[in-house]
């Protein structure tokens, strides 16, 4: 039996993972729930997954989840251990009773708790992509020294990881991540200018989280899988490709130096990846829809408009650069984000805001996590003061 600490149970992911958990049953245990602000869904898992620990981003979310569990009317004796805040964060991700944590917080809030969790040799189902983007080398180094299983939950990621089971590492000359194009493959570069945040979050194949929906719209997220693939699997940025494949079926491909391409190919539902990051090296049924090869499909490939989604070059930059460019970028990114999906800036403007970001925010080599978080606040305060400026024209 797996005992579970779900991070960022309420999101797009963790409820996944909680929907694999309710399948298999005899196969899990979860130890904690680990949320934000949204008291009423973890109420309700509290409720089904009847958890030892439950945490919350804030003490006023804490006493909103009181209220919830007490109208549910589950009696004292029966809650969990209530707790808020990033040092709970750490605590549930850590405990000895884990052997599992599910990382699924978005952004950099779920940092600390997945690095000490690797530092604790747990085994880690990453879907977390930030904290590879933020803090990779850190990650990676802490994961070497304790031998702490990273398992990727980002379903090209995971793809990458089965297809390497295949061996010969030595021999893979290229790493090919799929993207579906997100909404506006089709759209004209200058009708990008007035698209909408309804438009932006259209997402044609995957339901998923607001940031990383707009994220996909842009190409930002893809680039941010250059950088998490680059440190997962120890590529450079040269051995990865990203192609454009709009039905989503093949997730990645590992290509040898003799030619010889592997690709993985599953229906496009994360509960396939994250049973693979819980069950690893073993399978078993999942709950999703097979590949109906009965029935006639065709499947297209092509190369990205870097032009039109220049987030994605950029990405490859800052993975060159190094150091602490990516943390920077992925800071600016959630900020330029958020602006757009409040109506503060324009679709084009969330790519200007990174880049001038990045152009004003020096290049670190950060030691600690400590460090990680001071230069993603230290490029958040940029990426705002640009915004508002940006805000500031529009209504002048
Ligand atoms: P969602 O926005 O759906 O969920 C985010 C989760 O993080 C919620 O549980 C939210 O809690 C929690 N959270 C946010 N801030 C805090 C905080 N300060 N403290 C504690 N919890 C917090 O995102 P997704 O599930 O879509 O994505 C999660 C991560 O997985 C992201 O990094 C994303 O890039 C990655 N990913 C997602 C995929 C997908 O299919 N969705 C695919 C591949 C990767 P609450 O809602 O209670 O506020």
């Amino acid at each position: 039996m797996k005992i579970l600490t779900v991070l960022g149970s309420t999101g797009s992911i963790g409820t996944n993972t909680l929907d694999v958990v309710r399948r298999s049953q005899h196969l899990y245990q979860v130890y904690s729930l680990v949320a934000g602000q949204n008291v009423e869904t973890l109420a309700s898992q509290i409720l089904e997954f009847r958890p030892k620990v439950a945490v919350v981003a804030t003490s006023e979310s804490l006493v909103r989840l009181s209220e919830s569990l007490a109208a549910a009317g589950l009696a004292r004796s029966e809650w969990p251990e209530l707790l808020y805040g990033n040092a709970a964060r750490v605590q549930a991700a850590t405990a000895d009773e884990v052997d599992t944590v599910i990382s699924a917080i978005v952004g950099v809030a779920g940092l600390e708790a997945t690095y000490e969790a690797v530092r604790r040799s747990k085994r880690i189902g990453l879907a977390n992509k930030e904290v590879l983007v933020s803090g990779g080398q850190l990650m990676m180094q802490a994961a070497r020294e304790c031998g702490a299983e990273l398992v990727p939950v980002d379903s090209e990621h995971n793809g990458a990881h089965q297809c390497l089971r295949a061996g010969n590492r030595e021999a893979v000359s290229k790493l090919i991540l799929t993207a579906s194009g997100g909404p506006f493959r089709n759209t004209p570069k200058e009708a990008l200018a007035f698209v909408t945040p309804e438009q932006a979050l259209n997402h044609p194949t995957w339901r998923m989280g607001n940031r990383i929906t707009i994220d996909s719209a842009t190409l930002m997220n893809k680039g941010f899988e250059v950088i998490e693939a680059c440190w997962l699997f120890d590529f450079a940025p040269s051995q990865i490709d990203v192609v454009i494949h709009p039905q989503s079926s093949v997730h990645a491909m590992i290509e040898y130096t003799d030619g010889s391409v592997l690709a993985q190919i599953s229906a496009t539902d994360m509960r396939m990846p994250i049973q693979y990051a819980l069950t690893y090296p073993d399978r078993c049924e999942a709950p999703v829809p097979k590949v109906d090869w009965t029935k006639a499909k065709s499947w297209e490939f092509y190369p990205p408009d870097y032009e039109k989604f220049p987030l994605l070059r950029l990405a490859y930059q800052c993975q060159e650069a190094g150091g602490s460019a990516t943390c920077t970028l992925n800071a600016a990114d959630e900020i330029a984000v958020e602006a757009f999906l409040q109506g503060k800036i324009a679709f084009l403007a969330i790519a200007e805001v990174v880049a001038e970001t990045l152009s004003r925010i020096p290049v670190r080599t950060p030691r600690t996590v400590g460090d990680v978080l001071e230069i993603d606040r230290e490029s958040r305060t940029q990426a705002r003061e640009l915004v508002m400026a940006r805000a500031g024209a529009v209504t002048a």
